[in-house]
């Protein structure tokens, strides 16, 4: 069922997804898919980056029930956080940190990239 979604709901969706950007999900990023939920084009078990955490969240936003990870998708992984030796790194972009699905933090920042 596609249906206009009401104003703010795609960013309330967007809210709840990892911005990881890795389309996994089958949408060019995180926003096309909760436009996708939103208008009921998609199910909310398609990100697996999010995991069952992000079903959760998105069940109890949209109302509808809770479901297992859809296998299609992917599977549920736990988070990986890539270190970086500043004095060694030969720069890797923030577009291909993404696409693996890691989290970038600087030893001295303590921050993403
Ligand atoms: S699978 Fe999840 S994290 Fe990846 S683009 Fe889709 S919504 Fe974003």
């Amino acid at each position: 069922m596609n249906t206009e979604p009401a104003p703010g709901v795609v960013a309330r969706i967007d809210a709840l997804l990892p911005q990881t950007q890795c389309t996994r999900c089958g949408y060019a990023g995180c926003k096309p898919y909760a436009a996708a939920i939103a208008s009921g084009e998609a199910g909310i078990n398609q990100c697996p980056p999010g995991g069952s955490a992000t079903i959760a969240a998105l069940a109890a936003l949209t109302g509808r029930p809770v479901q297992a990870l859809n296998p299609v998708h992917g599977v549920e992984t736990p988070p990986r956080v890539a270190w970086i030796d500043e004095s060694r790194c030969i720069g890797l972009s923030p577009r291909r940190i993404r696409r693996r699905s890691i989290a970038c933090v600087s030893k001295r920042t303590l921050r993403g990239c």
